[in-house]
């Protein structure tokens, strides 16, 4: 224990939990590498106004949970709190819109930091897989999102998870729903910060779960009742593919999320074994956000599954992901001069593509053979100075206790093919 301990709200990766994160990234990654996506990487902070642009003004992201700073420059900067607004800026600023064909398809995977209340589920630094498809209006595109997102779910292995999906309209119909609605709004009684939300961001109100707000809801207008037509159309499109991919999902009216960008589709995933943080990711079509960020029309659409939770939910489910273990062959020399014989094989078998490892610290047989043990190598290789002598080294596989011996000069190759 240092005199310092991981910040409020953050918590550290370490073996072996770790191997699961970096699992989990992959298997949420590995459908959309499949999928013609390609890998972005932006810094971890951008210019401030770049997300109370974009992501909004009256959001709580923008409003409470930023992490601002100015720098000795003068630059007011924010730590990115989440990924949409980032590639979007990324692939304007690059013009991967004109080089291509559209869409831009883009995926990525970091971390990203909001100053929320911390409890199970929620962090002030987090890791989210991203997906971003710039630049086309196409349902087949919102579709294939949300079918590959259910993919990278289900190859973990996840069963409890629940996809809502909604439409929030466009900028024809969504300002006349708007309207509708806060005109009702302000008939209720509601307190000083929900009256104050009426004026800046009234569907968020809808997500207000308080009892006594949503007893006074009952009866308010749905968006689905004001959607127009073509919002509609794209809508029925959007929920005939997943059906046709056999993608379960359910309407959810009141699903608004908490950016402003958002347009037409929205969606997110459930999860049912985590509490009140049951998100595990969610996204939407954002057609109106590159020309709020300077850029021209490109109608877009996008995710972000939160890692984090992921790793909760499996844990929920009691699934253990079958991680390979990571060392093949571990080297226990005994002397001087096996030390340095093994160690050149060690270099020789991970030249060789073996992931193997060393006894390091000259300790005894019995503590580096526990060490053999914890690694969950398949193979152990002691050696002393008679086997030396002999010109072999003794080759112990670890699942059945076999040993025997082998010719050093033939080691690589028989640790090689007994993998295979
Ligand atoms: P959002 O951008 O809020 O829709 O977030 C997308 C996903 O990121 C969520 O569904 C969560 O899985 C994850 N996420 C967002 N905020 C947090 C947080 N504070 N802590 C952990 N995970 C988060």
């Amino acid at each position: 224990m240092s005199t310092f301990k991981a910040p409020k709200g953050t918590y550290d990766l370490t073996p072996p939990d770790s191997a699961k994160y970096l699992a989990v990234r992959e298997a949420l990654s590995a459908p959309l590498k499949n999928s013609g996506y390609g890998y972005i990487e932006t810094p971890g902070f951008e210019d401030v106004a770049l997300f109370s642009r974009g992501v909004g003004e009256s959001t709580d992201i923008v409003s409470k949970e930023m992490y601002t700073l100015t720098t000795k420059g003068g630059t007011e900067l924010a730590l990115r709190p989440e990924g949409t607004a980032s590639v979007l800026r990324a692939a304007l600023e690059a013009n991967l819109h004109k080089l291509g064909n559209l869409p831009v398809k883009l995926w990525y995977s970091g971390s990203y930091y909001r100053y929320e209340r911390p409890q199970k589920g929620r962090y002030r630094h987090f890791s989210q897989v991203g997906a971003e498809a710039i630049g086309a209006e196409d349902p087949a595109l919102d579709a294939e999102l949300i079918i590959l997102a259910d993919q990278a779910y289900r190859t973990l292995g996840l069963q409890n998870f629940r996809i809502l999906l909604n439409s929030l309209g466009d900028k024809e119909c969504r300002p006349v729903y708007r309207d509708a609605l806060q005109e009702f709004l302000r008939e209720l009684d509601l307190d000083e910060d929900t009256r104050r939300r009426i004026d800046l961001n009234p569907l968020r109100v809808l997500d207000d779960k308080r009892p006594e707000v949503q007893k006074q809801l009952v009866g308010a207008p749905v968006l689905r009742d004001y959607l127009c037509d073509a919002c509609k159309a794209y809508h029925e499109e959007v929920r005939d593919l997943l059906t046709a991919a056999g993608v379960v999902y359910e309407d959810d009216e009141k699903l608004v999320r908490g950016l402003d960008y958002y347009t037409r589709t929205t969606f997110e995933f459930v999860h049912d074994g985590l509490g009140s943080q049951s998100a595990v990711g969610g996204g939407g079509r954002y057609d109106g956000l590159s020309e709020m960020i300077g850029g021209p029309a490109l109608p877009s659409v996008g995710w972000a599954l939160g890692v984090d939770r992921t790793v909760l939910a499996l844990e929920a489910e009691g699934i253990e992901l079958e991680l390979p273990s990571s060392t093949s062959v571990f080297a226990v020399p005994l002397g001087e001069e096996a030390r340095r014989v093994l160690f050149a094989k060690v270099t020789e078998l991970r030249r060789a593509g073996v992931a193997a490892d060393f006894a390091f610290g000259g300790r005894g047989l019995k503590g580096a053979m526990k060490s053999a043990n914890r690694s969950g190598a398949r193979f152990t290789v002691v050696a002393g100075e008679r086997d030396l002598a002999e010109g072999v080294v003794q080759l112990k596989d670890m699942e059945s206790g076999e040993q025997q011996a082998v010719a050093l000069d033939a080691l690589v190759a028989e640790v090689q093919q007994k993998l295979a």
